[in-house]
């Protein structure tokens, strides 16, 4: 935790405070939810800075009870919001940027989306569903493929030490990678990491087809 990042939030943030505790960054208080300049809304958090922060992604909870612990909610059973799936995370918040912008993006995000369920209205944007399923809607979008061998193909190079041109392509068209999607795998492999693309991986090998039923059963029209 740099204090220069520390110095940054609390300027933006006055109402929330970084705490140690065992060796642990927490930070705490009341989260603003800012709308043209003012404050709309309040909720308490604590998010729980990850060892190796800012690699991993923080521990968020709503601490105020305010939030059903509902999976529609997106609070998961351990009373944590999943604010943004780790695969997604350079779309939202690359890895180098700071914390401030982690809190004036997608948990801000978050949190409106909740105030906006709060009233009575559905889920402002795009959401992904939880575990196995929500795996596979996810690589489905980036892939723009439901073929969950393609898939799998994908993630495996993705996991993989290195990629040889010489590979097959896991497009599954029969070329050599670097006759086919060698850019692509490349532009995947610089933005989600090894250890992200391991866990997708096994997830989708342990659900297997029932992966695309779940999914299919709630396709959008
Ligand atoms: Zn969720
Ligand atoms: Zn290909």
């Amino acid at each position: 935790m740099k204090e220069k990042e520390k110095a940054e939030v609390e300027a933006y943030f006055p109402d929330l405070h970084f705490v140690v505790e065992n060796d642990v960054v927490y930070v705490r208080g009341s989260f603003a939810l800012m709308f043209e300049g003012r404050v709309l809304d309040r909720y308490s958090v604590e998010l729980q800075l990850a060892r190796n922060h800012p690699a991993g992604l923080p521990v968020v909870r709503e601490t105020g009870g305010r939030i059903p612990r509902h999976l529609d909610r997106h609070i998961l059973s351990n009373r944590t919001a999943c604010v943004l799936i780790p695969d997604e995370r350079w779309r939202l918040w690359p890895v180098g940027t700071s914390l401030l912008k982690y809190l004036t993006g997608p948990l801000h995000s978050f949190f409106l989306a909740q105030a906006t369920v709060e009233e009575g209205r559905p889920w402002p944007f795009g959401q992904w569903a939880h575990g196995a399923k929500g795996t596979f809607q996810f690589y489905r979008e980036l892939l723009n493929t439901s073929d969950l061998r393609m898939m799998t193909a994908y993630l495996d190079y993705l996991a993989a030490k290195k990629v040889k041109g010489h590979w097959p392509c896991p497009c599954r068209n029969g070329k050599k990678l670097r006759d086919c999607h060698v850019n692509q795998i490349k532009e995947l492999r610089k933005n989600i990491s090894r250890k992200d693309a391991e866990r997708s991986l096994a997830i989708l090998k342990v659900a297997g087809e029932s992966a695309i039923e779940m999914t299919e059963a709630n396709a959008p029209q």
